[in-house]
């Protein structure tokens, strides 16, 4: 049968219930409206669009059985709040990135990305084939919400500076947006650490509320102008493949029919890995034209004695905290013990084969 007939499938429902089986039911036909709510405004490429796509998915395989409609944060105003959201019902579902909420459940941190952790390549083979899905549910079960991944960005830049950093001492009391895992390094290294909305970002950069932010990658970056204030602009480190998250009310889902959850779980996979060749796409579309478009920005990348301060501070704090919650021990440990295993493969396959190419 072809996975899209559903006009069809539902003709054969028809002649059979004619046929006197009046025990096929039509409930099949119910229509599911539910809400999502993203961290993001109603513009954000390509963040916002994996959501449309879901959302478009789901509409065409259900035909039209589960609409969901997107509320970007202009709408329900509260970008940090969409997991709190997805709890209480206000909205079925939230599409975010769950270091967000690293203050108050750090056990979900992991599930984003980790400073000098694995490649998306890996972090997905992780999540699918390697434990991961099962420790993100775990994780999220107290709050009664399921989680999926929901779209990657790749590797991201270090962030714009606006003074060229030489040495430790240049870090410290610069007032950063930097948030996850990574931020606490920064913290630890003597920088001013703080989230800003993504909607907020350039006016604080343009006022003086920040001296230097980190965000996603050229794609997203340039677009945000952030080079006309701080042109010196680092190679990451800290956002190896930073994983978004679907949100999903837990009761919600299980309410749906089985072939509904089937459809919402393909569409959210399938948008997920299209949002990580979109931005890879506007990545490299936006870095082919750095050297001409944008002659004043100067690509650096930190210094050893920073980089082995961040890996210092990154094992300290991995042990630190670590003690309070098992959960995030088991999981940050999964997640190493996956890495070193993949990075082998990830070394003799890609690493070996660029490095050759660039001779
Ligand atoms: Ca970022």
């Amino acid at each position: 049968m072809r996975l899209f007939n559903f006009k069809s499938t539902k003709q054969v429902i028809g002649v059979v219930a004619l046929a006197g089986l009046s025990t096929i039911s039509f409930a099949k036909d119910k229509v599911y409206t539910w809400k999502i709510a993203t961290t993001w405004g109603p513009t954000l490429s390509p963040f916002i669009d994996t959501v449309h796509n879901m959302a478009d998915m789901v509409k065409e395989m259900s035909n039209g059985r589960l609409v969901i409609r997107v509320d970007a944060s202009n709408k329900h105003k509260s970008p940090f709040g969409v997991l709190d959201m997805v709890k209480g019902g206000q909205y079925d579902m939230a599409h975010s990135a769950s270091y967000y909420w690293k203050g108050k459940d750090i056990e979900t941190l992991p599930f984003t990305t980790m400073p000098f952790g694995m490649t998306a390549p890996e972090q997905y083979a992780w999540f699918y084939y390697g434990g991961g899905m099962e420790l993100m549910q775990k994780a999220y079960k107290k709050h009664k919400v399921l989680s999926y991944p929901g779209g990657n960005t790749g590797n991201q830049m270090g962030g714009w500076f606006r003074k060229e950093i030489k040495t430790l001492d240049d870090l410290k009391g610069l007032k950063m947006r930097i948030p996850g895992f990574a931020g606490e390094i920064m913290a630890k290294l003597g920088l001013a650490v703080t989230n800003v909305a993504p909607g907020e970002l350039y006016t604080s950069l343009e006022r003086g509320a920040l001296d230097a932010l980190e965000w996603v990658g050229p794609g997203m970056d340039i677009k945000m102008g952030f080079h006309k204030i701080a042109p010196y602009y680092y190679t990451g480190w800290h956002e190896p493949a930073t994983e978004l998250q679907f949100l999903v009310n837990e009761k919600k889902f299980k309410k749906l029919p089985k072939d509904l959850q089937a459809i919402l779980v393909t569409a959210m996979k399938l948008s997920a890995y299209d949002m990580y060749i979109q931005n890879y796409a506007m990545s490299a579309d936006s870095w082919s034209k750095i050297a001409t478009d944008y002659p004043k920005i100067e690509i650096k990348t930190f210094p050893t004695e920073i980089m082995d301060a961040m890996k210092k501070a990154n094992k300290e704090l991995i042990a630190e905290k670590s003690k309070d919650s098992p959960l995030l021990k088991e999981t940050i440990e999964s997640q190493l013990n996956f890495q070193k295993k993949a990075r082998e493969w990830t070394i003799m396959s890609d690493y070996l084969y660029l490095k050759d190419n660039l001779k």
